[in-house]
């Protein structure tokens, strides 16, 4: 299944493939958003990978990679990471507005 939103096209699928972790629900890499089924309709998970798309706008998609990947190796992909802090902020903020737990992504 395939939506257009705001510029975003954005792309159900089975599961997000390698070289993403596991726990990893749902990946932006500009002009794409990809989502497995259990995040598809998740507003939370949506404005993370929105802030993503945003930054990858700005920074041009390939430098974005290439930093996302440098940063990786010292900060892992999570939290800690210096590229998902405004995106988990955003997820937070709406998890805080609603009852959902908040998927990696
Ligand atoms: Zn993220």
């Amino acid at each position: 299944m395939i939506r257009i939103s705001g510029g975003r096209i954005e792309i159900r699928v089975p599961k997000i493939p390698p070289p993403f972790p596991s726990r990893v629900y749902a990946t932006t890499v500009w002009p794409f958003v990809f989502y497995e089924p259990q995040v598809w309709d998740d507003e939370c998970v949506q404005l993370h990978e929105r802030q993503h798309w945003i930054d990858q706008i700005k920074w041009l998609v390939v430098p974005w990679l290439i930093v996302y990947l440098l940063l990786s190796i010292k900060y892992g992909g999570g939290r800690r990471h210096p590229l998902e802090k405004k995106a988990y902020e955003a997820q937070d903020r709406c998890n805080e507005r609603s009852v959902n737990v908040a998927p990696n992504s």
